[in-house]
């Protein structure tokens, strides 16, 4: 995609490391998450459909079914099993690692992503992470949602965790990792009361551990049934504008260590679950005026470490 020129995509990485296209499928431990507050939180959103729990009854018929699309859709013959749903470190941890394993040691999976909390990161879980891997050229990921690095900010999204268990479980992942376990760290920009230089300072702070290869970036949304919902309807704030994301989004890129993968720049919702930001341009189209913006603007990964002249 020629967004790969300016951006050290997943996209690119995929594409680097196993010289063609691999597509995830959604898995899901089927436990719930035990914390559940989230201000923003709206599973119907954040679950996909179709998340396959391994172990249960017709589980690999799912998998064959699911593999199968994705060759027609994305001409994917490699896969990454994806716990996306919830917090999948949660639960008995040796029942988890069977999961992650069973996962894992499909046919032609490449790489497994467990996502996560901070404060649901523990020794025993990188350990069954690791475990599950069939061989050591294995892709492993741990996806940990920090979302910011401003207490405050932690605060209003009732996320029940503070900045410090951040550190606390990418230095875990780091140590107990075998040096196999990278982590991907989830970001939100838009969050009332932030403003541009506060995102920024969450990238750097983020992303200044060599453990975390990969950031996951989107913007605050409003959720139908959620309690954001409720305020936002009480007392409506400000929610970024598409081209603002866009300018802001380049600023995050200038910012980037060019070797940190960004694994994503937008979020889309169901049309009718979502109040607010409603932007006019689909994901695609999105994609394009970013690239644009950077090719505009001589913008590439990392060159605001050095000066973004190309
Ligand atoms: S930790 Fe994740 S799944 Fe749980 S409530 Fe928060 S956003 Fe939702």
């Amino acid at each position: 995609m020629p967004l790969d020129r300016y951006i050290n995509t997943f996209n690119r990485y995929l594409q680097e490391r196993f010289g063609g296209r691999v597509a995830r499928i959604s898995f899901d431990t089927g436990i719930p998450c035990p914390w559940g507050r989230c201000v923003f939180c709206d599973n119907a959103v954040f679950v996909p459909r179709g998340a396959i729990v391994p172990g249960r009854r017709g589980w690999r018929d799912r998998l064959v079914f699911q593999k199968k699309r994705m060759v027609g859709r994305y001409g994917a013959h490699k896969y990454l099993a994806y716990f996306q749903s919830g917090t999948s470190t949660s639960g008995d941890p040796r029942k988890l690692g069977r999961m992650y394993g069973a996962a894992a040691r499909t046919e032609d999976t490449v790489g497994l992503i467990v996502s996560t909390r901070p404060d649901y990161v523990t020794e025993e879980i990188v350990r069954q992470v690791v475990q599950s891997a069939p061989s050591n050229d294995f892709d492993l990921w741990i996806e940990i949602g920090l979302q910011s690095a401003h207490e405050r900010s932690l605060a209003f999204l009732e996320r029940g965790h503070d900045v410090a268990s951040y550190d606390t479980a990418i230095d875990m992942i780091h140590r107990v990792g075998e040096g196999r376990v990278k982590v991907a760290v989830h970001l939100i920009a838009g969050i009332p009361g932030e403003t541009s230089a506060d995102v920024l300072e969450t990238v750097r702070f983020a992303t200044r551990h060599p453990v975390v290869q990969g950031v996951k970036i989107h913007h605050l949304q409003v959720y139908r049934g959620t309690r954001l919902a409720d305020r936002f309807e009480s007392a409506p704030f400000a929610l970024p504008e598409e081209d603002e994301h866009i300018v802001l989004l380049g600023e995050v890129i200038k910012e980037l260590p060019p070797q940190v993968v960004v694994m994503r720049f937008f979020t889309e919702a169901p049309s009718a679950r979502l109040i607010a930001p409603r932007w006019d341009s689909n994901t695609q189209e999105l994609l394009k005026k970013l690239e644009e913006y950077c090719k505009n603007n001589t913008i590439t990964q990392g060159c605001g470490r050095n000066g973004c002249v190309n």
